[in-house]
């Protein structure tokens, strides 16, 4: 058996960035509270961990009741992912410090949002209508947005488009949604409203990650020869998800785990492959990877 592992399996800058920030301001801590407003990042290991060295994770910042002398002493960690543009403003008024860890790649679409919205476009995004990053997104779009997750959505959009006489429209995308479906649904969006004669002026940023692109390309590649593929990251992992999907498409014998040890019962079966694939979402740590290689190669060669 030879496992080839992805390059760019686990950890991307931001993600790491925001872990590696978060276990440094804990280890640094003298009396503050520290708090983080939803996951840090997708990945319940990681989410324990922090938890157990004292980080408070709440999913409203409302939640933290705090007496006005012990409000100033409270510190609060923004995720990778980004938040939604009232946390800042409350977040401000109650004098609650943001130790904003949010990823550049993330500020820089809400960036985008803000100057197009200032231009009078409305605002396309493609992406997961629950997830903290598009919720985020969508709101520094101050009500000139629609989210766009399926290709069924898009009969929305275009009755959205109308209703409004929208003239400028600008089509962006979750960080990490799937490039293929982000080509597709554009030129579905375009065919349709070229049909229809509608004079709008379109704008397209593809603000896919590259980090995600590179990571969801070499998973179609290693998916594409291999017998079996692991996918190791968080279940609500958007990305991870995502990386299980491009597999399962080319690889039928594909698993989607969070830890080695949802392997354990599918070892032998592993074992009697010749090729195995290791990918890893954006989110997962080393530590999760190098166990499941390490579950692997106690039982055959491991080559990388
Ligand atoms: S996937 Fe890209 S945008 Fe998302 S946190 Fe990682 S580097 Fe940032």
């Amino acid at each position: 058996m030879e496992i080839i592992l992805g390059k760019r399996a686990g950890f991307c800058y931001g993600a790491g960035g925001a872990v590696e920030k978060a276990n440094n301001v804990i280890l640094n801590n003298k009396e503050e509270k520290i708090y983080c407003l939803g996951e840090l990042v997708h990945n319940k290991q990681v989410i324990d961990d922090l938890k157990n060295k004292g980080i408070i994770f709440i999913d409203d910042i409302d939640k933290i009741n705090e007496s006005k002398k012990q409000e100033r002493k409270v510190k609060l960690i923004i995720r990778a992912h980004g938040i939604e543009k009232n946390i800042y403003e409350k977040a401000s008024k109650r004098n609650i410090e943001l130790l904003d860890y949010t990823c550049p790649n993330v500020l820089e679409v809400h960036k985008i949002v803000e100057e197009f919205v200032n231009k009078d476009y409305y605002i396309v995004i493609m992406g997961e209508k629950s997830h903290p990053e598009t919720i985020g997104t969508y709101s520094f779009a101050n009500g000139r947005g629609i989210v766009l997750e399926k290709e069924e959505d898009i009969k929305e959009v275009v009755k959205f488009i109308k209703e409004r006489s929208i003239s400028k429209l600008l089509i962006i995308a979750q960080t990490t949604f799937s490039l293929e479906k982000f080509n597709k649904y554009v030129e579905i969006i375009k065919e349709i409203l070229n049909k229809e004669n509608a004079n709008i002026e379109i704008e397209v940023r593809n603000t896919i990650c590259n980090a995600t692109k590179l990571r969801q390309e070499e998973t179609e590649e290693i998916s594409s020869n291999v017998d079996y593929m692991i996918v190791i990251g968080g279940k609500k992992s958007a990305n991870s998800i995502k990386l299980y999907e491009i597999s399962k498409k080319n690889c039928k014998n594909t698993v989607f785990i969070e830890t080695y040890k949802e392997l354990e019962d599918k070892v032998e079966e592993i074992t009697m492959c010749s090729k195995v694939g290791i990918m890893a979402g954006a989110s997962t740590p080393k530590k999760s990877i190098d166990e499941v290689i390490d579950l692997l190669n106690s039982h055959k060669i491991y080559k990388s």
